[in-house]
């Protein structure tokens, strides 16, 4: 077996549940008093869950917010009305609390690079409010760096503007490449500086998702041996995230079910997208099937399997291809936490949850699969043609390692290919350094093409349609965030983001964002920033 499926190989085996008594604790609460503002519809939920699952917490009034991006196309999907750039600056950097916000930290544990802490919670994020969406659909409106919470430990709950600016630019780029995610809905400077490695300008970025109850969420109240809280807790991300979960005869199995099977397809659409998102703790990994928490996350250029950016990661937990089983380890300890919910045997309970979990594998390399099915403009066949395109799939990483090819170029390229040889192979062919293990891969691959017998154009286009030219390249974000942070110049941020915009089309006169980065420009390293 080669790259592509191994490690999940290697943890299918290692699905283990523990059912354990834990003890309980109690979080403090502080009443907070808002100024008010008229604005944003809210229609809070989460807070009538009880004082057990947040702190009410007001943001820390920052000295002088200035907007950088305000997301308005998000804004009208979530009913939000226009607002002028004060107002927007004033209530997303938490200077001003709006109307009917009742702004909470949500409480949380986690397993940190398998390790266990059962209060980690929003320690520099704040839950502003809820909103129903005209066009369907409850969202949480999050801020990210808006001071000090009960969770922060010995955090200053800030963040510095180039996380912030990541945090957009790549949130964003992933919803507009179709992979769900939380979206950005503004960013701003706060007029004052974070300590650092060095004093670095402040910023928060306002983060919407469907629900941003984590797998930690669910850790935090079985920690404590709080089985009402999480049956609550099952309760609402049911109503916010899973309804068709309700009519089952266990309505908390089918959750699991539920999110096991999105999360085996996040995960598969990242790979498939050459994405390392760098600190898959179960406290970065949301039920509702978002990609969530985005720190040293990193598209990747040349293609290594083993490809870690993140400068915490030393042992490579969260690398490129351990990310499909590391999705497996931390459902696993999701569905730890539900036991209770599945039967009141032990035992009968453990059998539910490992027969749901056995679903993961086989349903993330169906996605995976049939993705690189499309991404090559391969039309899925009967079992044997399957596994010769699984062969095929998987001679081509192959060549990728062994020749550090860039992802996203390889597989623009090939949707650019005709069914016949020509010059126009030549572009790809000095991508391979014109290895010929890469011209024999081509030969096969158009042999693959002909037994298919598409007609050439329409499989390019259905090609072009799953295989972007334009990623967050990890240089073109530095370039964003050095500009701004060293000269005060947003321009490098902005139109990255307009070319981040529309990802799967070629758009002339903008080639340097489709490249990868000259030597002296490549990122080694990525930061979680905080
Ligand atoms: P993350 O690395 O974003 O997953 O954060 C892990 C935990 O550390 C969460 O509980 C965060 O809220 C907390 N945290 C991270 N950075 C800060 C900070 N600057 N101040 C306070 N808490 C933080
Ligand atoms: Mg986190």
């Amino acid at each position: 077996m080669g790259l592509l499926f191994s490690s999940l190989d290697f943890y299918s085996h290692v699905i283990y549940l523990s059912l354990s008594t834990r003890g309980s604790a109690k979080l403090p609460i502080y009443l907070v008093f808002l100024c008010k503002v008229n604005f944003i519809p809210f229609k809070n939920q989460y807070i009538r869950l009880g004082d057990a699952f947040y702190v009410k917490t007001r943001p820390a009034s920052v000295a002088n917010p200035s907007l950088i991006r305000f997301n308005e196309a998000l804004a009208v999907e979530l009913g939000i009305p226009v607002l002028d750039n004060e107002d927007v600056a004033g209530i997303f950097s938490g200077k001003v609390i709006p109307e009917g916000s009742e702004p909470v930290a949500m409480a949380y544990a986690g397993h940190q690079f398998g390790g266990f802490n059962p209060q980690l919670g929003d320690g520099r994020a704040i839950l502003l409010g809820e909103v129903a969406s005209p066009a369907g659909g409850h969202f949480d409106i999050h801020l990210k760096g808006s001071g000090p919470t009960a969770f922060s430990r010995n955090g200053d709950g800030l963040a510095a503007l180039g996380p912030v600016l990541r945090e957009y630019l790549v949130s964003e780029a992933m919803h507009k490449l179709g992979v769900p995610t939380t979206r950005a809905l503004a960013a701003v400077t706060t007029g004052e500086e974070v300590v650092r490695e060095r004093l670095l300008p402040g910023g928060v970025i306002t983060r919407v998702a469907r629900s941003f109850v984590r797998v930690g969420t669910f850790e935090y109240f079985a920690a404590r041996g709080n089985t009402g809280e999480i049956r609550q807790l099952a309760d609402f991300i049911i109503e916010r995230a899973y309804p068709e979960a309700r009519e089952a005869a266990n309505p908390y199995v089918a959750l699991l079910q539920g999110v096991v099977e999105r999360q085996a397809e996040l995960i598969a659409q990242w790979m498939n997208l050459g994405f390392i998102h760098g600190v898959m703790n179960t406290d970065n990994m949301a039920i509702s099937g978002e990609t969530i928490d985005y720190g040293p996350c990193a598209f990747m250029d040349g293609f290594d399997y083993n490809k870690v950016y993140s400068s915490i990661d030393r042992n490579g937990r969260y690398a490129y291809g351990n990310q499909a089983s590391i999705g497996l380890w931390n459902l696993t300890r999701f569905a730890e936490t539900l036991l209770p919910l599945f039967d009141e045997n032990g035992d009968t309970a453990i059998e539910v949850a490992k027969q749901v979990l056995g679903v993961y594998v086989d349903h993330y390399q169906q996605v995976r699969q049939s993705g690189l099915l499309a991404k090559l403009g391969l039309l899925p066949g009967d079992a044997q043609t399957d596994a010769g395109d699984k062969k095929l799939i998987e001679a081509l990483f192959d060549t990728m390692q062994a020749s550090s090819a860039d992802f996203t170029l390889t597989f623009y390229h090939l949707s650019r290919l005709s069914v016949q040889a020509s010059e126009n192979d030549e572009a790809i062919r000095r991508l391979f350094n014109h290895m010929p293990q890469f011209d024999d891969w081509l030969v096969q691959w158009r042999e693959h093409l002909r037994r298919d017998a598409q007609d050439d154009t329409l499989r390019q286009a259905a090609m072009q349609a799953v295989n972007p030219v334009y990623i967050p390249r990890n240089h073109q974000v530095e370039a964003a965030i050095r500009a701004a942070e060293d000269r005060a110049d947003f321009s490098v941020f902005h139109t990255l983001h307009e070319v981040l915009q529309q990802p799967y089309r070629y758009q002339p006169g903008r080639d340097r964002y489709m490249q990868p980065p000259e030597p002296h420009e490549v990122v080694e390293k990525t930061f979680c920033g905080t």
